[in-house]
């Protein structure tokens, strides 16, 4: 435990005084990791409707620091944004995730999904449809479904670039979900802009559905949207079997949450469902 609150410590400090003293000192520090291989792709299954199958995952990236150890993204994902980091960050994810699983394709159940998270400042970025076509090329034997998660929170502003990208992801077959949603503001010529296929509630609705009428009101708009404009929906941070039921009962397509599985390194991830 003493371990544990001093490498929190430390991490805190390190963060916090590192970046206000030197960013170049930081920026250095992530590039030393990536070259390093310290960043590691960590998978959460993501269940059908009846929590019954896994039917995708999503990749969530954890930092393993030789001194710090673990390092949750929250802490380094806005600094690796900021020095640009973040694209051949991603790339690395992918590569790791399509060298573990491309050779267990046929294994894979069909159109397999595996969502990315992608920060808004990447998708100003062609390179990221050479990315997305690298992994799906890894599949080809057993085509999966491709997700590029967008957060609500960070509005994108769309330029020519990021115009032509996403519609070029769209002719691939690459699918765009909204992440967090319920939190931000966008709209249905934002939803349209980047041809969005999946909405996935904000997990702090979902964590407050046994206990808070307004939060339940607000899962309720979000299903009735989605089916009005013909979008897929993932619940995210379900973690009780009541959430989980009245999230089935309102027809909500996919799960994801603790009930279900913690994101866990690729060599741990399992193909199939272990029920609560
Ligand atoms: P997110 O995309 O909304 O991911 C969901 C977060 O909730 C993850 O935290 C996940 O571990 C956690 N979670 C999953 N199930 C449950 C649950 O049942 N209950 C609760 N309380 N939490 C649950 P994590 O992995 O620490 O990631 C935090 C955020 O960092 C992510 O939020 C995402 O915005 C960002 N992030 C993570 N990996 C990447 C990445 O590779 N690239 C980018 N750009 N951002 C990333
Ligand atoms: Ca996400
Ligand atoms: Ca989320
Ligand atoms: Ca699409």
């Amino acid at each position: 435990l003493l371990e544990g609150t001093l490498a929190l410590v430390l991490s805190v400090f390190f963060g916090v005084a590192c970046f206000r003293r030197t960013k170049s000192g930081l920026h250095h520090e992530l590039n030393r990791a990536l070259d390093a291989g310290e960043f590691v792709a960590y998978l959460q299954p993501m269940m059908n409707r009846e929590g019954t199958q896994v039917t995708g995952c999503e990749v969530l990236v954890r930092w393993m620091h030789p001194e710090l150890g673990l390092i949750r993204p929250d802490r380094f994902i806005p600094l690796a944004e900021d020095s640009g980091l973040i694209v051949p960050m991603t790339r690395e994810l992918m590569r790791q995730v399509r060298e573990a699983m491309g050779p267990r394709a046929a294994a894979l159940p069909p159109h397999f999904h595996f969502s990315f998270n992608i920060a808004a400042s990447h998708c100003h970025d062609l390179s990221l449809i050479e990315d997305c076509r690298s992994f799906l090329a890894a599949f080809s034997a057993n085509p999966v479904n491709l997700v590029l998660e967008l957060t609500e929170r960070e509005l994108i502003v769309p330029d020519e670039t990021t115009i032509q990208l996403f519609d070029e992801l769209d002719r691939m077959g690459v699918s765009v979900a909204i992440d967090d949603f319920g939190t931000g503001h966008s709209s249905l010529v934002y939803l349209q802009q980047f041809k969005v296929d999946f909405l996935k509630i904000d997990q702090s609705f979902v964590a407050r559905i046994g206990s808070d009428a307004l939060s339940r009101h607000i899962v309720d708009n979000v299903v009735d949207l989605a089916s009005r404009l013909d979008l897929s929906l993932v619940a995210e941070g379900v973690e009780t079997p009541e959430q989980a039921e009245y999230l089935m009962a309102r027809g909500v397509d996919f799960q994801q949450g603790y009930l279900y599985g913690c994101p866990v390194p690729l060599a741990d991830f399992w193909l199939e469902a272990k029920l609560p």
